[in-house]
């Protein structure tokens, strides 16, 4: 099922007598989460992620616009009624009863047509907590549980009840380094074997870039750009999209525009003909540094961190620190006062300095 926003707005008033200033947590939203597809809403804390997610749910009303389910209107239905399952950071399991009460819990509320038996909803919890590989944990208490395995109980609550959407607020930011790569992973494989359609929060882009299908990132309650991850990666509209996604982070220069080259300080770098003359800013990822002693960007080389299959290559341009990623079969002396090297222009953006808007070339 596809959930669509159409032109979806929040606000909420201000609670400070004193001003009247309210806040628009989410301003004009319109996208569509596709069929069976896992979307993550991804940005800066308070950007209006969590907003978007619980208007889907239904817990906060919309100030404008529409949300459907296909094509059923569901903007005034209440939480209960859409069919979705919610999960939260904080995982919210009762300490009080085991793994396989939790689970049991929403499906023993279900009333009228809906109610189960006693044996359809045991058979319903069984499969949830397989699903989610918990189901030797049945009789444990959470506090008995990892914090994954706790996440994976949370996660067998949302499914047990056989949601037409899936919601994810940043279900994996309790949990350690390792764990959450590896429950990511499992969200993942969970997705695609149900094939419920999927919205997941975070702020993290690495973790949605890794699972997601299309990403929305968001700034101040404001789309700025919606796509596959790596077609964002390859192609950001602006520049806090370029900053946001990549590790290491893109790397950013003052330049300008002269004849159709482009340069980094005193240093002619590309080939940018049809921009007219203009002062710039630079975005350059850190993969499109190629190492080369005719380069023509000069910078002062402070240090080199070998990382296996490729290497960190860390100088300065102008007093700014620049970071690229060199292939590690590329020899660079560490003595070496400077660095030089070619930029790959597919690695390369340009952008207004006042609007941070891309500009082509
Ligand atoms: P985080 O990653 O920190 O959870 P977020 O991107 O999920 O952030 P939201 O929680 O959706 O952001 O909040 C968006 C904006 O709306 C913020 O400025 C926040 O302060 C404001 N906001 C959220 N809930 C309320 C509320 N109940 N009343 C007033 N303002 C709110």
């Amino acid at each position: 099922m596809k959930v669509v926003l159409q032109n979806v707005t929040k606000i909420f008033p201000s609670r400070n007598k004193k001003s009247k200033e309210s806040v628009i947590a989410v301003d004009d939203f319109t996208f569509t989460v596709p069929d069976g597809k896992l979307v993550g809403l991804l940005g800066p804390s308070g950007c209006g992620k969590s907003t978007t997610l619980y208007m889907i749910s239904g817990l906060q009303k919309v100030s404008g616009g529409k949300i459907f389910f296909d094509d059923d209107d569901v903007t005034d239905l209440a939480a209960e009624k859409r069919g979705v399952g919610l999960v939260f950071q904080n995982y919210a399991l009762y300490p009080h009863m085991t793994v396989r009460q939790n689970i049991l819990f929403p499906l023993q509320n279900l009333k009228g047509d809906d109610k189960l038996s006693k044996d359809e909803m045991l058979d319903r919890a069984t499969t949830a907590a397989r699903l989610v590989q918990i189901d030797e944990l049945m009789d444990r208490k959470p506090s008995e549980l990892s914090g994954g395995q706790q996440q994976r109980v949370a996660i067998a609550r949302a499914l047990v009840k056989m949601p037409r959407v899936l919601l994810l607020d940043e279900p994996l930011s309790n949990l350690d380094a390792r764990l959450r790569l590896q429950t990511r992973e499992e969200i993942r494989r969970i997705q695609r074997e149900t094939g419920i359609t999927t919205v997941f929060v975070t702020h993290d882009q690495e973790e949605a870039m890794s699972i997601s299908d299309l990403i929305v990132v968001m700034k101040k309650g404001i789309i700025q750009q919606i796509g596959k991850p790596q077609d964002v990666y390859d192609d950001p509209v602006n520049l806090f999209v370029a900053k946001f996604l990549g590790t290491p982070p893109i790397n950013v220069f003052e330049g300008r525009v002269a004849n159709g080259t482009l340069y980094i300080g005193e240093d002619a770098v590309l080939d940018v003909g049809g921009v007219e003359d203009r002062e710039v800013t630079v975005g350059v990822r850190p993969e499109g540094f190629v190492y080369d002693p005719a380069g023509s960007l000069v910078c002062k080389l402070t240090g080199i961190e070998v990382m296996g299959r490729d290497m960190s290559v860390v100088s300065e341009k102008d007093g700014k620190v620049v970071r690229s990623i060199i292939n590690s079969d590329v020899t660079v002396d560490p003595t070496l006062a400077e660095v030089r090297y070619t930029l790959k222009p597919n690695k390369v953006f340009i952008f207004d300095k006042t609007t941070e808007e891309r500009i082509r070339f």
